[in-house]
């Protein structure tokens, strides 16, 4: 029989994890071909989640449950997951409900057909307003039209993998990572089911637009170089205008005496290129900044406690 985690990062959601866990125990019901891990990574909660998790370990034990030393974010608290995670599969979802767990039935029909991963798009992006809806399409399609891996669009972090994606993605040790990327680059046998992705049961979302912002410039760095290309490109045209422009202004002055004249022209010129001159060479700082970050091979998480026991540091899990 295999065995499935559930890989669950939370970050102060005491307020949901009860429900949560009621919606996946009704959904578990149904299958009979698998066993369940629930695997709760609580990522440095500041309210009661980890009580709450304790609790409801010592309701069921399908639970288990890592405390990480701080908070890290979700994208390391996901790969914390992975790390720990037993099954043959996993599914990572959210633990909000706008994952709604009665879709891991038909996952796993999909895992159990051959699909390594599989993944929920959202119908709509419903309690988003339009603006923000807007940047994230616009916020796709730039990406897609710069980089040559196939992105899933609107495919958020609640899908199944079998257990070489897994594997795979945990090889893949970076430190400032943008995962949704990950799973286009590993490959694989990919399956898209669809849903209509639910508001938020309570508390409130971490997301603030300027760390979506801050996500998308990961998201590009992270995934292609083609910013540093462009900066070449416009150098190159630049420079051929300048020139043109120069030979024009020599032309004039020896065939017709026109005086050399044109302050303003000469400052907006010099204002233009330095902005493109800063805009690259905070290009260039983002792409050194993640050498910088990657050099120094920091482990990616700590973890205070698995299952109760207090963890130290151990090199064979990360
Ligand atoms: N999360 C986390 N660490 C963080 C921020 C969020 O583990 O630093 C978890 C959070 O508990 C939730 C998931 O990541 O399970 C998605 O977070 P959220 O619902 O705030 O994001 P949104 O759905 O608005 O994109
Ligand atoms: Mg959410």
């Amino acid at each position: 029989m295999s065995k499935i985690t559930i890989l669950i990062p939370c970050y102060n959601e005491q307020d949901v994890l009860r429900q949560l866990w009621e919606r996946l125990n009704a959904v578990f019901v149904g299958i009979t071909s698998c066993t369940f891990e629930i695997l709760f990574v609580n990522d440095g909660s500041s309210d009661n989640t980890l009580t709450v998790i304790k609790s409801l370990a010592g309701l069921d034990s399908k639970i288990s449950y890592i405390d990480l030393s701080r908070n890290f974010g979700k994208e390391l608290a996901m790969i914390a997951g992975l790390d720990y995670a037993t099954g043959d599969a996993v599914i990572i979802m959210d633990a909000d409900l706008q994952h709604p767990p009665e879709l891991i039935p038909e996952m796993i029909q999909y895992w159990q057909q051959g699909y390594d991963d599989v993944s929920a798009k959202r119908r709509k992006r419903t309690g988003e307003n339009f603006f923000r809806r807007w940047a994230a399409n616009t916020f796709y399609s730039f990406l897609q039209k710069i980089t040559t891996i196939k992105i899933q669009e609107n495919v958020g972090d609640f899908r199944l993998l079998d257990r070489r994606c897994v594997e795979a993605i945990k090889l893949m040790r970076e430190t400032q990572r943008y995962t949704k990327g990950m799973f286009s680059w590993v490959g694989y046998a990919k399956k898209e089911i669809v849903f209509d992705s639910a508001l938020r049961a309570a508390g409130e979302t971490k997301w603030s637009f300027l760390s979506l912002v801050n996500l998308a410039i990961e998201g590009i760095t992270s995934f292609t170089t083609f910013p540093l290309r462009i900066s070449s490109i416009v150098g190159i045209l630049i420079s051929f205008f300048a020139f043109a422009y120069m030979a024009w202004i020599i032309f004039n002055t020896l065939m017709f005496g026109d005086p050399v004249q044109g302050f303003p022209t000469l400052l907006s010129v010099i204002l233009f290129l330095g902005g493109i001159q800063l805009i690259f060479l905070g290009v260039i700082g983002e792409y050194l900044a993640r050498v910088f970050n990657e050099t120094k091979r920091r482990p990616l998480y700590f973890v205070n406690e698995y299952n109760g026991k207090k963890a130290v540091y151990r090199d064979e899990i990360t």
